[in-house]
């Protein structure tokens, strides 16, 4: 079970999380995100360190140990303080520590810091109503990261040895662990290294795959996935069941209810992931599985992904030279930066980035050879649009009554990238479109309006 920063937010919150936790049946592990707002502020105090530090401390101090106060009784309280104090003085000689704000890892490492008082929290909590509960950190537990700073990746099969030897223990006798989400350790050094922000949802996947897990719960504060964001379509309906490929299309690329990489490690043991409301625990939310009862619905969600470019690299000769193809791609990848889709022609690659990533990838770009390219163009400030559904792809003419009501909204498609998968059609408009075609294709495939 997951718990996201809102859901372990405020005192009230976390008497709700603690009793849904006790109210599930079976052995449970549960995994927490630090309570809303902290992380951010965590990101402020690495931007400037020797100012923010001492209020970084103060801040973060009363925070936690005013909502200790106020759920547990005196002998309680002295418990927790027991391990809060450890965590905090650790805490403050990091933020003092200059040798160790030299390392590459040192915002992963002071980032992380949230994740570890929350999880405390909700553990005396537990305590508190009388349930055995344990906090363990990422480094307790041997969650296995690696990868670039603010942007690693789990190493699931070295977590789930450790796991083994450091968890399993404790769910057979009894206990109920509460895990830092967000962040594992790096395999040499045992170091924090986050999984890019929002990544507890990933972390959480990645504890399920470690577990061997029935179900992944993760609560939050949505009722799920709706066909559209319900701020821009108030008609947007809940989706009750999809499957992993459609979730994945639709985090990856716009909605915003799940940290895109929370998908593949449940698939690759078909674990089911739930996603569910924890101020209406009454609800079911969304079931994602291996099995979906097909629906004959052209559309079930439609969202989009904004503020990004479209790179489009010229070369007479790309057509009977797929190496140039490749060699872009080399130098491409080499920056790491997300790339949202790919399109070529005979003559031209396009390339989807977002509009942060334009200046470095032109770079990249630059350092290839010049009868290999001749133009390279930039259009910034474009949309995707990702719209999910059933066979979207083999279905005659669907993508045809699609790109139909995009022109009917008056936008123009700029790329398109069809065919990948065959739950999903995505194309790019303006940033301005965007919206408009959203709701246009809402309203005509998803409510059904003629
Ligand atoms: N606390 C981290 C963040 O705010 C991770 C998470 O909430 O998922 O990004
Ligand atoms: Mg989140």
């Amino acid at each position: 079970m997951k718990f996201g920063g809102t859901s372990v937010g405020s005192i009230e919150a976390l008497e709700r999380v603690a009793n849904i936790v006790v109210g599930t049946e079976g052995n449970k592990v549960v995994v927490t995100s630090a309570m809303s707002g902290i992380t951010n502020f965590l990101v402020a105090c690495c931007e400037d360190l020797v100012n923010l530090r001492e209020e970084t401390l103060e801040v973060f101090e009363k925070k936690h140990v005013c909502v200790a106060k106020a759920m547990l009784d005196e002998k309680q309280l002295a418990e927790f303080m027991k391990e809060f104090t450890p965590r905090m003085e650790a805490f403050k000689a990091l933020l003092y520590d200059e040798k160790a704000a030299k390392s590459p890892y040192y915002q992963d490492n002071v980032t992380s810091q949230g994740e570890r008082f929350s999880s405390l929290l909700l553990s005396h909590k537990l305590r508190a109503m009388g349930y055995k509960s344990v906090a363990l950190t990422s480094e307790d537990c041997g969650i296995v990261a690696e990868g670039k700073p603010l942007n690693g990746n789990a190493n699931l099969r070295m977590t789930e040895t450790q796991m083994g030897i450091n968890v399993m223990p404790y769910i057979n006798r009894g206990y109920i662990p509460i895990i830092t989400g967000f962040y594992g350790v790096t395999k040499d050094d045992w170091i924090p290294l986050t999984f890019g922000r929002g990544g507890s949802d990933y972390a959480a996947a990645v504890v399920a795959n470690a577990m061997n897990a029935d179900m992944l719960e993760i609560w939050t504060d949505v009722d799920g996935f709706m066909s559209a964001d319900p701020r821009v379509v108030p008609n947007a309906v809940k989706i009750d069941e999809m499957s992993y490929a459609e979730a994945a299309e639709l985090a990856y690329f716009g909605a915003k209810v799940l940290h895109p990489r929370t998908i593949e490690p449940v698939r690759k043991k078909h674990i089911p992931l739930k996603v569910r409301n924890s101020f209406k625990p009454q609800e079911d939310g969304t079931l994602i599985s291996r099995f979906r009862e097909y629906r004959n619905e052209l559309l079930r969600s439609v969202a989009t992904k904004t503020d990004l470019s479209i790179i489009s690299i010229s070369s007479p000769e790309i057509a009977y030279r797929p190496d140039i193809v490749s060699k872009i791609l080399n130098k491409i990848s080499e920056n790491d930066d997300a790339i949202y889709s790919i399109s070529t022609s005979l003559s031209t690659v396009a390339f989807l980035i977002h509009n942060n990533d334009v200046k470095n990838t032109l770079i990249k770009l630059n350092e290839l050879d010049n009868d290999d390219v001749e133009k390279i163009d930039v259009t910034s400030d474009v949309a995707l649009i990702c719209c999910v559904g059933d066979e979207l792809m083999s279905e005659t003419g669907a993508s045809g009554d699609i790109f139909g009501a995009v022109k009917a909204a008056g936008a123009n498609i700029n790329m398109i990238s069809e065919g990948a998968s065959n739950v999903a059609i995505n194309f790019v408009v303006s940033n301005g479109d965007a919206l408009p075609v959203i709701k246009i294709l809402h309203r005509k495939f998803v409510e059904g309006e003629s």
